[in-house]
């Protein structure tokens, strides 16, 4: 699932390469995308792109006073089509070599159907794709992205220059769950999904399965400052990232998350997976739980 960090790359790329262009083509193959039935993203037509956002984990393309809000859900993705694609800046199709630079593509899927493409007038073709077994990709036109649900219940992003100890504090400190659900719900923090969350806990040494509310200062402090850092750096690591690239950079990126088995880069011990329910998570149990072994849900 794209968090904060590879959002923002894709929102600064397609604001670059596609604001002050017209659509001139809309085609939704997938009606289930289209959120706001009234207005589907073919009256749209004509109007002229005049920025890209992101609020939390979704894109916001601007037409003027109408919004394009895109929500890429957990398998969703954008690519460029057409001419683009043809020079090879789509990911390479099943059964192609990958290049060798790119050992992390040698197994890769084939690439996920598109489910809306839009075309503008200087021939640029963006395609959303969804990679998912069922449709999670939505799209909504409205006159303010406040007006989509998941929009407008984000709590404070920590990619906020504004962000600040006491949204930190208002969002985490007292609750009665684990914290690493806490760093995922969006309501509270906005952006920031499996991937990250484990990133965030792990450098700030804090156990995953740890109730907010049990964390004393010192580790609030740690866990303030690692969230602020582990966003913050991604977002400007990935700046400039080809859309088609940031998969892949975002997973070598990471420290422990999907990293289990591999050693931890700050102790050197052994990176472990804990499983409860519908939670997974990848973490050192000596940098984060004082060595103990959290389950693993029985599969
Ligand atoms: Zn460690």
């Amino acid at each position: 699932m794209p968090e904060s960090p590879e959002v923002q790359a894709l929102a600064e790329e397609l604001g670059v390469r596609l604001t002050g262009h017209a659509l001139t083509g809309v085609d939704v193959l997938e009606f289930r995308t289209t959120k706001t039935r009234a207005r589907a993203p073919e009256s749209l037509m004509g109007e002229r792109v005049t920025g890209v956002a992101r609020h939390g984990k979704l894109l916001d393309l601007a037409f003027g006073a109408q919004h394009l809000v895109v929500s890429l859900g957990r398998h969703g993705w954008a690519r460029w089509g057409g001419a683009d694609a043809a020079r090879g800046e789509s990911p390479a199709p099943a059964g192609e070599p990958a290049p060798a630079d790119a050992p992390a593509a040698k197994d890769a899927p084939a690439p996920p159907p598109a489910l809306v493409t839009l075309a503008f007038d200087d021939a640029s073709i963006l395609e959303f794709t969804d990679a998912g077994d069922w449709v999670s990709l939505g799209l909504w036109v409205v006159d303010d992205p406040a007006e989509v649900p998941a929009v407008a219940k984000l709590g404070p992003d920590p990619a906020d220059p504004a962000f600040s100890r006491e949204d930190f504090d208002g969002a985490v400190v007292g609750r009665r769950k684990q914290v690493k659900a806490v760093l995922q719900e969006q309501e509270s923090l906005a952006g920031i999904g499996n991937a990250y969350s484990d990133e965030i806990l792990h450098a700030a040494k804090v156990s995953p399965v740890v109730h907010a509310a049990s964390l004393d200062a010192d580790a609030l402090d740690r866990l303030f400052d690692a969230t602020v850092a582990t966003i913050t750096g991604a977002i400007s690591d990935r700046r400039g990232v080809a859309i088609a690239k940031l998969k892949e950079t975002k997973v070598a990126a990471m420290r422990v998350h999907g990293r289990a088995g591999e050693t931890c880069p700050v102790c050197g011990g052994t990176i472990h997976d804990f499983s409860f329910a519908s939670t997974t998570a990848q973490y050192c149990p000596s940098c984060q739980t004082g060595d103990a072994i959290l389950p693993l849900r029985a599969s």
